[in-house]
């Protein structure tokens, strides 16, 4: 690989064979436009289809290829039909279980020879895989290296994007290759950035699954560098292009913000007095503040946020409020107006679902200005939304954003020459070592301090054997009165999958708690759907409310006050430290179960003890970073907004100093470079912002 051509970038995704216009507006929607992209798309985890094992030799919880013949093949009736075939190579025997099954299936099944792939488990045929792919084809090679796992969506299938990969890989080896971008000693990582793909794509054979697992593979590193560098780069880019830029200078808070304190029920905490005196300190420069409030779940950064909105307005000046989801913009644009309309503050709202008339009236108040705060999705970003004089935006959970948007931002204040402040909220706790090095030289306020007068969240952690237990406490805690979460994991690369098992367990659970009403949450439903659920939920309509992740962040329901997890030890502790922050949120003393899938790993154990000992967000991270082993995370779902597609925090903390050096080096000697790496890194699937 030594040509210099640098035609995969430029390359439209079209120029692959397969690809026409369908495929192509599927690809761009989750950010996959170019062949650059392609190879950017990278794996999330990798299978071993490389060997046969013996049936004799397998162990619960291995995901293993056994070929042998089908001794038996019958229907059984247990608490499911299910399909259940006895494979057998005379090393031993084990059950492979079908839920959906049709009758030719159990014909072509009976005395087959098969090759089979699946997860092995204990249950009540003994050894089983449930629903194991499988092929009667025999004689068909093995796999020669091991078989990457990409992130999927609908109508994208794992092959569709296994044959997009490999025909781009093939153009690599004929020396159709990206720029590479040499990083310096200092990044200690001496690969080029091809050679990295490549081996990230298609492992060669004697790399084995163990290299890869955990993610500290030389490729695996070289490309998280980058994209630490790139993050990094981007951060500064903004800083820099923000220290060139003119704001307007607010005067200090008066009568809205005295107003405001004043109606509310409670006092302020000194930790959220502090960060509103640093917020409104940068608010009284003329250069544009670029801040980010960190504050744990239920720490109180909503108000906080309000009574910087309050100063803004003082100042004649407009806001825009931005969350990720429509739930939680919409949860905003409640508060925000309960607290602001009384004050005689005019409240827009926009997101995708507003449309029609509806949609022009609020375009007007903004573009008039008698809308003094518009709250909303991305929507807020497109085009069609122009602001009077926008003074202030406020971004709830940053990094489900990205930081090109953020630059975008800097057209809707052009119009005045100015740019507007920007207040950054992640409910992301990292670890203080790690603050300044991720954050580059953003300005950050830490609100540590819960209000007064929470009550802990118990948590308990049991195994799944006991889930007849659990669900009996669900039925009980209801019964009283009480409401819900029943949170369902999984760890696959589709979405389509989890809402497939979540509908599973729903159906199971309204079985068993016959009288109670139980409802589904979860990413694949419409925003309307999900709104009007979470709405009934909020309501007290619903009794159980069965989810995926998506409840994930910022949705307040102070009535529900028992949480289970399924398989916690799938989610990192950061999650579940979010998840478990939406109880615990009212009067009433709050449980959490976290009901693991034994046998667990001393490291996972060691993880979900964290979580039955401390509810300290910051403190979780901490030990997070202390207790995470080697060879377990990669691949594994990394916490809330942090979202990197190679990059670890945790694991890759050693190489942020030199990323920085890196970045700051880099941006002065060589900015084009900065920005090709910059832009291989951070694009915005549209599809993924939506979830
Ligand atoms: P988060 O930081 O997770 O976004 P919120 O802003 O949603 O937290 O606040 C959680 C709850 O705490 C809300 O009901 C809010 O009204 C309440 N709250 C905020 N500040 C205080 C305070 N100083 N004293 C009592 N309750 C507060
Ligand atoms: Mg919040």
């Amino acid at each position: 690989m030594s040509a210099q051509s640098d035609t995969l970038d430029a390359s439209p995704i079209d120029s692959l064979r397969g690809v026409g216009p369908a495929l192509r507006d599927k690809l761009a929607r989750v950010g996959i436009v170019n062949l650059r992209d392609v190879l950017f798309h990278l794996p999330l985890r990798y299978e071993d289809r490389t060997r046969i094992t013996p049936i004799g030799s397998i162990t619960p919880g291995e995901t293993v290829v056994l070929e042998g013949e089908v001794i038996a093949c019958d229907i059984s009736f247990g608490k499911r039909r299910s399909l259940l075939a006895y494979l057998s190579d005379g090393t031993g025997k084990v059950a492979l279980r079908f839920f959906h099954f049709n009758r030719q299936q159990q014909i072509g099944l009976k005395h087959a020879h098969i090759r089979c792939y699946g997860e092995v488990r204990r249950g009540a045929a003994g050894l089983e895989i449930y629903h194991p792919e499988y092929i009667t084809d025999t004689n068909s090679p093995l796999a020669q290296h091991l078989t990457p796992v990409y992130p999927v969506t609908e109508g994208l299938s794992q092959s569709r994007v296994r044959s997009l990969v490999d025909q781009v890989l093939n153009l690599m080896d004929d020396g159709k290759l990206l720029k590479d971008i040499p990083l310096g000693k200092e990044s200690l990582v001496a690969q080029d950035i091809n050679q990295a793909l490549h081996i990230i794509h298609r492992p060669p054979a004697d790399i084995k699954l163990e290299a890869l697992q955990d993610g500290t593979h030389p490729a695996q590193q070289r490309l998280a560098f980058e994209e630490l560098l790139a993050h990094q780069t981007s951060m500064r880019l903004v800083r820099e292009e923000m220290a060139q830029l003119q704001a307007f200078s607010f005067a200090p808070p008066a009568a809205t913000c005295q107003a405001l304190k004043e109606s509310l029920a409670f006092e302020l905490t000194a930790a959220q007095q502090r960060v509103l005196a640093e917020v409104a300190e940068d608010l009284g420069r003329d250069q544009p503040m670029l801040r980010l409030v960190q504050g744990d779940v239920g720490s109180g950064k909503t108000v906080v946020a309000a009574l910087a909105a309050a100063q803004c307005l003082e100042n004649q000046l407009q806001v825009a409020v931005m969350a990720p989801t429509e739930l939680l913009a919409e949860q905003h644009y409640k508060n925000f107006s309960q607290w602001l309309v009384p004050l005689g503050v005019e409240v827009a709202w926009l997101a995708g679902k507003v449309k029609g008339k509806q949609r022009k009236a609020e375009l007007a108040a903004i573009q008039s200005g008698q809308a003094g705060i518009v709250i909303g999705t991305h929507a807020l970003f497109q085009k069609e939304v122009l602001f009077d004089r926008l003074g202030l935006v406020i971004i709830d959970e940053q990094h489900k954003f990205g930081v090109l948007q953020r630059l975008a931002l800097r057209e809707k204040g052009e119009r005045q020459g100015r740019m507007p402040h920007q207040l950054v909220m992640t409910a992301t706790p990292i670890p203080r070592t790690l603050t300044m090095s991720l954050y580059a030289d953003m300005d950050c306020s830490v609100i540590d301090e819960l209000p007064p007068g929470r009550t802990p969240v118990t948590t308990s952690v049991l195994p799944d054997t006991r889930r007849d237990e659990v669900v009996a406490r669900v039925m009980s805690a209801c019964e009283q009165g009480a409401q819900a979460y029943w949170v369902c994991t999984l760890i696959e690369e589709s979405e389509v999958l989890e809402c497939q098992a979540a509908e599973v367990t729903a159906e199971t659970l309204t079985a068993q708690l016959g009288g109670l009403r139980v409802r589904l949450i979860h990413g694949r439903m419409s925003g309307d759907e999900k709104t009007q659920i979470m709405a009934d939920f909020k309501q007290g309509q619903v009794d159980l409310l069965v989810a995926t992740t998506v409840i994930e962040v910022g949705v307040d329901v102070p009535n529900a006050s028992l949480m289970v997890i399924e398989n916690p030890e799938r989610l990192g502790l950061a999650q579940l430290h979010q998840l478990r922050g939406r109880i615990g949120r009212g009067i009433s003393k709050s449980y959490c179960v976290l009901l693991y899938h034994p046998p667990l790993g001393l490291t996972s154990k060691q993880r979900l003890n964290v979580m039955r000992e401390s509810s300290d967000g910051f403190y979780i991270a901490e030990q997070d970073l202390k207790i995470r082993g080697p060879g377990e995370m990669f691949g594994q779902r990394q916490s809330g907004s942090l979202q990197f597609r190679i990059a670890d925090l945790v694991r890759d903390q050693h190489m942020l100093d030199a990323v920085s050096r890196t970045s700051r080096s880099l941006l002065a000697s060589d900015r084009a470079a900065a920005l090709t790496i910059m832009h291989r890194w951070l694009t915005m699937p549209e599809a993924f912002s939506q979830v």
